[in-house]
């Protein structure tokens, strides 16, 4: 069984044409793939009176309730909610590097969303964040000179970023967390 999987997506993931119709909060708590999980879908798609029920249906089956933020211009809304931890898409642009210490004033542990893919420049992270090494994403890009110069600097979370059953697994990215030497941080 994995340590851990925050980054999972579900039915609640409305606007996200990729999500299996099967993927339900349900499938997902029984598949049970990994000690520690938590679901994180799209927040733009809670935002118009799903949250309650959304949060409900994940706290029934014991499981951590989280938010993908796209960026700034949905920090502030997104601070209002009762989440057990943020992904956050990065962009390589000045108004989502600042408005990371606002999601920091929560207290809540903030993961950079598969930085590789968005270009995040990981030197205008502040290193509480937590950067994600993403099983959908980390081959598409050089992951060992994108991440190679940062693993002292940050800790790290793997996640499988699953939109159906069958990508609830993190093969890619634990094989290069290992190969990076880098030891997974456990946020709960
Ligand atoms: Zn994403
Ligand atoms: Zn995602």
């Amino acid at each position: 069984m994995l340590q851990q999987d925050l980054h999972i997506h579900t039915t609640y993931s409305t606007s996200d044409n990729s999500v299996a119709p099967e993927q339900t909060v349900a499938l997902v708590a029984d598949v049970k793939h990994a000690i520690i999980v938590g679901i994180s879908d799209h927040f733009e798609c809670l935002v118009n009176g799903d949250f309650e029920g959304y949060e409900k249906e994940i706290r029934q089956v014991g499981l951590k309730v989280g938010v993908e933020v796209d960026g700034h211009p949905w920090v502030d809304e997104a601070t209002n909610y009762d989440v057990d931890y943020y992904i956050f898409h990065c962009r390589d642009q000045n108004a989502d590097y600042r408005s990371l210490d606002k999601l920091l004033t929560t207290g809540k542990p903030v993961i950079i969303a598969h930085p590789n893919v968005f270009h995040t420049n990981l030197n205008q992270v502040p290193s509480e964040c937590l950067v994600e090494i993403n099983n959908r994403y980390i081959w598409r890009t050089e992951w060992k000179q994108y991440y190679g110069p940062f693993t002292n600097q940050f800790k790290f979370v793997i996640s499988s970023d699953a939109h159906q059953p069958n990508w609830l697994a993190q093969a890619v990215a634990q094989c290069a967390a290992t190969q990076l030497n880098i030891e997974e941080h456990l946020v709960f």
